[in-house]
C-alpha cells in the first residue's frame, strides 16, 4: 500500500526507533506511548486488520510480541504488560495497517487499559452464545 505510513515504517522507508526486526516484522516504539517502552509489532506486508491478516502471520506477530515482552521485563523491569490490538474505527484503530501494541505496565503508571463491565442476564448470555455457535 503506497500511501500507508506503517508500510513505509515497516519496510524502512521512513526511519523509526526499531527495537526488533526480522524478515517478516519490525517492532517500533510508539510515537505517543501510553507508558515507557510502548511498542508496536508491524508485519512488513500490509494487512488492514485481524480480519485480513493470515493466521500464520498473526501467530508470528504474537511470537515476536512474546520475545519482546521478555526483553522488556528484563531491561525495563516493568511490573506487568498489556497486549492490545484494535480493529476498526469503532474499536479505536487509527492506523489501518495491522499492529499489535506491547504496553509495559508499571505500578502507579496512571494508565487504564480496561473496560467498564456490564451485567447481562443469564438468558442474554445464553442468547449471545447461541448466536455465535449457531445453537
Ligand atoms: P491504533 O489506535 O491504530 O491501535 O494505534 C495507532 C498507534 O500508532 C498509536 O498509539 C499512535 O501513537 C501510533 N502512531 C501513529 N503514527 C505513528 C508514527 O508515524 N510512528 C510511530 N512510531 N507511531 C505512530
Ligand atoms: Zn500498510
Amino acid at each position: 500500500m503506497s500511501d500507508c505510513i506503517f508500510c513505509k515504517i515497516a519496510n524502512g522507508e521512513i526511519p523509526s526507533n526499531t527495537i526488533y526486526e526480522d524478515n517478516d516484522f519490525r517492532v517500533i516504539l510508539d510515537l505517543g506511548p501510553a507508558t515507557k517502552g510502548h511498542a508496536l509489532v508491524l508485519p512488513k506486508k500490509h494487512y488492514a486488520d485481524l480480519f485480513e491478516i493470515p493466521e500464520e502471520t498473526v501467530a508470528g506477530a504474537v511470537k515476536v510480541a512474546k520475545k519482546v515482552a521478555g526483553i522488556m521485563k528484563e531491561k525495563l523491569e516493568c511490573d506487568g504488560l498489556n497486549l492490545v490490538q484494535n480493529n476498526g474505527e469503532t474499536a479505536g484503530q487509527t492506523v489501518m495497517h495491522f499492529h499489535l501494541h506491547i504496553i509495559p505496565r508499571y505500578k502507579n503508571d496512571g494508565q487504564h487499559i480496561l473496560w467498564k463491565p456490564t451485567s447481562p442476564s443469564p438468558e442474554e448470555l445464553t442468547e449471545i452464545k447461541n448466536i455465535i455457535t449457531n445453537a
